[in-house]
Parts: C-alpha cells; structure tokens; sequence
C-alpha cells in the first residue's frame, strides 16, 4: 500500500531525511500512521530508527532527553515536537506494566513486534509505503481489533494494552478478535496492577471520541472496572452490573454523544446510573481526577437530586421560587451545565419533560443577579443602616435580599434594599 503524506506527517519528512542521511533506518510508526491509514486527522507524530538515543542526541539541534532510559528523545522541528524513539525490544514485564529492560535492536521488525495491536504495528517509509507486517490494513479493513501475537501472552506482559483494547474498539467503532476479547475476558483481573492515574487517561480518551456509548458497553462487558486497585464502590459497581445485563443498556446512554463537554459527559453516566453525589465523587477520586473537574461534576449530579425532589414537591411559582434558590446556592454554572444533561437523557424515563426543562432556563435567563457581590448592598451597609451590631443574622439577611432581586421581586437598587431589610427586622 502506498500513500500520499498528510500534512503532519510531511512536515516531519526533513527529520526521517536526516536520519537516513546518516544511514540510520527511521520511519513513522504508531497513531499517525494508523490515522492517516483511516484518513482521520492526525494528532501526535511518532518516529522510530534504528539511532541510538545519543546519536539521535548528535543529529538534531533542538532535542529534549524525555525519555532518555526507554529510547525516546524529543526532536523539535519547526516549533513541532516529535518524538524520535530507538528501535527496540521489551524484556521480563514487570508486575504487568512495566518491562524490566529494554533492549535497543536495529531491525524495524522486531520493534513493531512489541506493540500492542496489528493497526499501531504498521510503519510508512520515507518512500510512502506502508509496512505492515501483521496485517493492520487488512483488519482495519474489517474493522477488527487485534492483538499482535498472542493477546494472552500481550495482556499479561501489559494489562494496561486491554483498557487501549476498549478505547480503540469504541473511538474506531471496531469489532475485537475473538481471540483477543477472550483474552481481556480471562486476563480483566490483572487491572489490579495499573495505576489509577492511566485508567482515568484511558477512560477520558475513550469518552471523549464521537460515540462514546460504544467504549462504555464495552468497558461494561469487559469488566475491567471491576478489577481496579481500589473499587469504585458497590453502588457503582451494582449500576454497572445492572446496566450491562439488561439491553437496556444501549438506550440509557444513546444520547450521550450530544453533549460536547467531556465533564458533563461524565455526569450524565453517574446521573444515568442514578448515582448519589457521594458515590459519584468517590469513584471520581478513585480514579484520581483533579479536584476540580470532580467538583465541577459532583456540583452537577447534585442538582440532579435536588431537583428530583422539587419536582415531587412543588408546582408553577414555587417551583420557579425552589430553582432560584437551587442557582443561588450551586451556581450558575452547574445549573446550566445540569440543564444541558438533562436535555440529553433519555426522554421517556426521564422526571423532566422538554417543557419543563426550557421553562427552567427561561427562568435562569431571566435571574438578573446570580450572586451576594452583585447586590446593591453590602453587610456593612446593613449593619450602619439598621444600626445592629454584626452577627449571623447579616448573612442571613444579605441571602433573603439576594434571593428577592434574583426572583425579580425586589429591585436590585440600594435604598430598596435596605427599606426591605428593615421590614424584615
Ligand atoms: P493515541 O495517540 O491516539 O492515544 P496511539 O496508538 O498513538 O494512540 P500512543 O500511546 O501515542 O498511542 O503510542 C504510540 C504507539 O506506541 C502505539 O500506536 C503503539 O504502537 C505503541 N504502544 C503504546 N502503548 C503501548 C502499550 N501499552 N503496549 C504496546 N504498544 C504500545
Ligand atoms: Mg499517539
């Protein structure tokens, strides 16, 4: 197979030429190769050569050492980074990640030898053929995903390879080998060896493709959750269970490609999961996601909740009244991005209906103040106005005006205000 050099590929041409200068075999190897295969874009250039890091060191003038123990050096070239890695081999896996060694070779064939499956394993040649000594292009063909060698003997070298396996079979809507899906089914028990850190890279990478729904039926099939080092709790565990098993499971999260955000993708599997924000949250920083972006979740399933129970409770004004309420103390955003989810979900099961849903963000539209900084009035200025020496009731009362102007029932202007709050008194 011969092919045409997509634009990233071809700006780095100058530093395969470089190397073959040098008589040093060098070609491009991994994603971009596979990507431009599938004329996707392409992401990050991957070279291999048979250089040793040091010489590869000599021959370019901006390199970065990155990762000067396995054989990667990052070569700079035009203000693109490219990482240029020694062909090698893996020796003696140690605990099912890491290889105990590495052994730097000469020969092409071995190094694509030990990587993970027939469609990461093709090389392209500065002559534009395509290299494929395991039949990548034949697979991808078909649209399988298969283990390079034997997928046993792969996934117990690297247990890491069977969550790529998930990620790669939802991103590239791919069939697995029979072979190798037999394999992650008998080997999901080596998880437990892989760093939280890299299966919530993993996860991340596969929610964030076009049709997320397909890597989570298959993450669900596999059972790799079920093996991680620490649990991801029992309620979650049961919900996952639960949804796998019943065909269900392909409606409850068909929508989820709608929403664009990866976060509130991932609010949307918790609230689909009817998980609380407590479970949520710990599954989160199970798998050691930035505080940040749990927070920023854990705000949304909580409206989730809160608003499960209003719309048991209350009915037209008070509703409205409870929303408000709800924004002011959760936050513009995580109502918003609640609404945006609820939108999502699956409509017939779903507790908000279309109407319902768009009188919630008319209302939010219409809040013209969101929160205490915006009001007209300060505690100091209630404290001089009233004459009252400062205590809780000042909060209190700055939260009682602030809720008023955001409902529109009182003007958000500093004398009526305060007259307000001295009726309150
Ligand atoms: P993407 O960049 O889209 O995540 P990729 O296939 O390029 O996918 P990288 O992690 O960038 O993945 O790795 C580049 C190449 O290195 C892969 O295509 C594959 O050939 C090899 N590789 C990466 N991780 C492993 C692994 N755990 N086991 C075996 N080979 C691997
Ligand atoms: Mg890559």
């Amino acid at each position: 197979m011969h092919l045409s050099f997509p634009e990233p590929i071809a700006a780095a041409l100058p530093i395969i030429e470089r190397l073959r200068e040098n008589y040093f075999e060098a070609v491009f190897v991994g994603g971009a190769v596979r990507d431009s295969v599938l004329g996707l874009s392409i992401k990050d250039v991957d070279i291999a050569t048979s250089a040793r890091p040091e010489q590869v060191l000599g021959l370019f003038e901006r390199c970065i050492p990155t990762g000067l123990q396995h054989g990667t050096i990052t070569v700079v070239h035009e203000g693109e980074t490219y990482e240029v890695t020694t062909f090698r081999l893996e020796s003696a896996y140690e605990a099912h990640r890491k290889p105990e060694s590495v052994e730097y070779i000469t020969e092409l064939d071995g190094d694509l030898l030990r990587r993970d499956f027939t469609m990461n394993a093709m090389a392209l040649g500065l002559d534009g053929v395509l290299y494929d000594p395991y039949g990548g292009v034949q697979d991808l063909k078909k649209r399988r995903l298969r283990s390079v060698g034997d997928a046993n003997a792969r996934f117990q070298e690297d247990a890491l390879r069977m969550l790529r396996a998930v990620r790669f079979i939802g991103i590239y809507q791919l069939r697995p080998a029979h072979h190798t899906w037999r394999a992650v089914l008998q080997h999901c028990h080596l998880m437990r060896f892989i760093a939280l850190e890299r299966v919530q890279v993993e996860l991340d990478k596969m929610l964030a493709g076009a049709v997320p729904q397909r890597a989570l039926r298959f993450v669900a099939a596999s059972g790799l959750l079920f093996h991680l080092k620490d649990s991801l709790g029992p309620d979650i565990e049961f919900a996952m269970k639960e949804a796998e098993q019943s065909a269900f499971n392909k409606n409850l999260f068909e929508r989820l490609h709608e929403l664009t955000d990866l976060d509130l993708r991932w609010a949307f599997i918790a609230i689909v999961l009817n998980q609380s924000t407590e479970t949520a949250s710990h599954a989160l920083q199970v798998l050691r996601f930035p505080t940040g972006r749990s927070r920023r979740i854990a705000a949304i399933v909580q409206v989730h909740f809160d608003m499960l129970s209003n719309v048991e409770l209350f009915q037209g004004r008070e509703f409205q009244r409870q929303w408000v309420k709800l924004v002011l103390v959760s936050g513009q955003a995580a109502a918003s991005e609640w609404l945006q989810v609820a939108r999502a979900a699956h409509a017939e099961s779903s507790s908000f209906s279309k109407e319902l849903l768009n009188d919630l963000e008319r209302w939010l539209n219409e809040m013209t103040i969101l929160s205490l900084k915006q009001l007209s009035v300060s505690g100091r200025d209630l404290i001089k106005h009233l004459q009252r020496e400062a205590g809780p009731w000042v909060s209190e009362c700055l939260k009682r005006l602030l809720f008023l102007a955001a409902i529109g029932e009182l003007e958000n202007e500093k004398q009526a205000l305060l007259q307000e709050a001295a009726i309150q008194q």
